[in-house]
């Protein structure tokens, strides 16, 4: 079988030159590093002035890791390592409200960047002559602009129809024979059902490929995809701290997410201990970023776990392969593709004087759709007056947790001694989600 590569050289370059090619990136960004005020203090106290104090790839554990706590607070330019005149793009990390994390981009990191993009697309054997829609929102978010230019580099002919909208989004597809798509999978799932009432059938659309990412998703979802749509759906791994989309893809044999190493140095570490696991044990995943001088990172825990997978890929691709996500090590909850903290709903519930001091976040699944339910307890005297009020209070409490997670919640309101208390630590988050 003919394997599509875009860059032959860089996919299959063998590891001694792979890790050469690591180690002269890393030092640049060293050099880049340096130059914000947060890296420069963080190198001083382990005696790195410059990239020539790297002398091998073991050198960068020298550097404490960068958490998203050091880049909050470090907002908003604490590490901006150009000059601003040379940004010419900003992103930011999707569901955090207060301080988001901000993502600089020269016009030499967008185009590393694109290239990555492009060289996970044709990896899955979509070329030039596909159409492509990109269901991912546009925006702060990496996901909708990330792909678009990876795409437009191909050659594809692009359709950004971002999020929602879904009868809009079928009839696209149907009016221009989309071939590819990029979609959450539960937004997939959920486009499916939605068929029937747009009077269509698989048959009528010329889907043949999906990438699927931006949430922890199951093997068995992948497989219901692709029969649901007879189509074959590859997993896209990425997150806005190293760049967007594009940090590791599967390839057109599906077995886990190739890491493009020449751009993003990957470390599996023991949450706990922060030391390295060994090879094929599920751990936090540590990216370093190799290709982006305006916003460098070294060391950014993601909070994933994920493992390696040993051994190689049929395509001959020397890149190493991720597992697909198995979970998060902090409490982040992924709902419908949007990334929500407990915590943000607590602010905005607490914030109103009606509510009382217990209450419970659940979250489920509707048929493909994932639900959050916010359940709270109000003082009882609320419970003595007018039904019209508890209404309005339910409606207010609603529109302000809109307005900060952008999701929208079905609200609760209880007696209080509703909701169950906990002895311990209270336990605020029910995730009834089946787990895979
Ligand atoms: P953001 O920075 O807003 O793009 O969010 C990035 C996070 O989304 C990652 O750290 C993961 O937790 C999650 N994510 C992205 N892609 C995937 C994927 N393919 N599978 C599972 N989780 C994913
Ligand atoms: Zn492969």
């Amino acid at each position: 079988m003919q394997i599509p590569y875009q860059n032959k050289e860089i996919e299959t370059m063998q590891r001694p030159a792979l890790e050469e090619l690591q180690l002269k990136r890393l030092r640049e960004i060293v050099n880049f590093s340096i130059r914000t005020p947060f890296y420069k203090k963080r190198f001083a106290k382990v005696g790195i002035n410059s990239g020539d104090d790297i002398k091998s790839l073991k050198d960068l554990k020298k550097i404490p890791f960068t958490t998203k706590d050091d880049l909050r607070q470090n907002f908003p330019r604490g590490l901006l390592a150009v000059d601003m005149d040379d940004v010419i793009r900003i992103h930011t990390s999707s569901g955090t409200t207060g301080i988001p994390t901000v993502i600089y981009y020269s016009r030499q990191d967008l185009d590393n960047w694109t290239d990555l993009l492009a060289r996970s697309i044709i990896a899955t054997g979509a070329t030039k002559s596909d159409i492509f829609q990109n269901m991912m929102t546009y925006g702060l978010f990496t996901g909708g602009l990330g792909l678009h230019y990876g795409a437009e580099k191909v050659g594809m002919t692009v359709i950004p129809a971002s999020g929602g909208n879904t009868k809009r989004q079928l009839l696209l597809m149907r009016d221009f024979g989309t071939t590819v798509v990029h979609v959450t999978p539960s937004y997939l799932l959920h486009i499916h059902s939605v068929l029937p009432e747009s009077n269509l059938t698989v048959s009528d659309l010329s889907l043949r490929k999906a990438y699927i990412g931006a949430e922890p998703h199951s093997e068995n979802v992948r497989l219901k995809l692709e029969d649901l749509w007879k189509i074959d759906a590859y997993n896209s791994y990425g997150l806005s701290e190293m760049n967007g989309p594009g940090v590791a893809f599967e390839c057109i044999y599906k077995t886990g997410l190739h890491i493009w190493e020449d751009g993003y140095f990957v470390e599996i570490i023991d949450p706990e201990t922060g030391e390295e696991v060994p090879q094929g044990q599920q751990g936090e995943v540590v990216f370093t970023n190799l290709i982006r001088a305006a916003t460098p990172l070294l060391r950014y825990r993601t909070r994933d776990l994920a493992f390696l997978i040993p051994g190689t890929c049929e395509c001959g691709r020397t890149h190493r392969r991720l597992s697909r996500i198995m979970g998060r090590t902090d409490d982040m909850m992924i709902i419908n593709g949007v990334n929500v903290f407990p915590s943000q709903i607590e602010e905005v519930i607490m914030k109103i004087h009606e509510v009382g001091t217990n209450y419970l976040i659940q979250v489920e699944k509707d048929g493909a759709i994932d639900k959050l339910i916010v359940k709270v307890e109000i003082y009882s005297k609320m419970f003595l007056g007018d039904a019209r009020q508890l209404d309005g209070l339910k409606g207010r409490i609603k529109d302000d947790l809109r307005a900060s997670i952008v999701i929208n919640p079905i609200v609760e309101l209880h007696e209080p001694g509703f909701l169950p208390i906990s002895e311990g630590k209270a336990k605020r988050v029910l995730d009834l989600r089946p787990k895979f």
